[in-house]
């Protein structure tokens, strides 16, 4: 990208709108009546009109809104802290109240609330039957493998059966341990330690029970 366009990104100042009044009454694009659209300011020149654009590509020029008023609706809106805000604003122009809601912008907390919705209606019980079957899976092979002291081969067929039957999947955010029953793989130790030929211990954390030591 040529540096001079980025210059025009940089100078041009666009609001989202999500809807807006003033003075009470609605304002929306004069011709599909859309609530939601931008008004972009595409000068230096704090006196000059707005334009508004519409998602459907109306555009048009507001000579009662300028790119200073443009600026103090930046300023004056609230911004958002957590998900269930609204970032709102209300300036008045020429004695007329001008008032609405910014589009949400996302915030880190948006897609924190994402992933918790994500982990709680879709991986919790999809990882809660997997992880069972991990367990099933895992239980004899272990078993065997720690009569014969290899506890390396342990925590990696732990490993590999538990990855194999997951998949990938974001960490729950708001993860707590659920008092429940202790992980049969570990025995609620949440972790393996694995002893080398030199006496020294390595600890790995227990792969079907990401090291809580329980299952549910
Ligand atoms: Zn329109
Ligand atoms: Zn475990």
């Amino acid at each position: 990208m040529p540096l001079n366009d980025q210059r025009e990104e940089v100078r041009m100042l666009t609001l989202k709108i999500q809807q807006m009044t003033i003075d009470g009454a609605p304002y929306v694009c004069p011709e599909c009546l859309s609530e939601a659209f931008t008004l972009d300011g595409g000068s230096f020149i704090d006196a000059m009109p707005v334009h508004g654009n519409c998602w459907q590509s109306h555009s048009w020029e507001d000579p009662l809104i300028t790119v200073g008023d443009l600026k103090r609706i930046k300023e004056a809106s609230t911004g958002r802290q957590r998900p269930e805000d609204a970032d709102l604003f209300e300036i008045t122009i020429g004695g007329a109240v001008l008032a609405g809601e910014l589009y949400p912008e996302v915030t880190p907390e948006d897609v924190k609330a994402a992933v918790r919705v994500y982990w709680r209606r879709l991986v919790k019980p999809a990882l809660r039957r997997q992880r069972r079957r991990a367990v099933r899976a895992v239980t004899q092979p272990v078993k065997q493998a720690a009569r014969r002291g290899v506890a390396a081969a342990k925590a990696g067929a732990l490993e590999a059966a538990w990855t194999a039957q997951t998949g990938g999947y974001e960490p729950d955010p708001d993860y707590t341990p659920e008092p429940i029953n202790p992980c049969p793989a570990c025995r609620g130790e949440g972790a393996h330690v694995i002893e080398s030929r030199l006496h020294d211990t390595t600890t790995v954390r227990c792969s079907v029970c990401s090291g809580t030591g329980e299952i549910d």
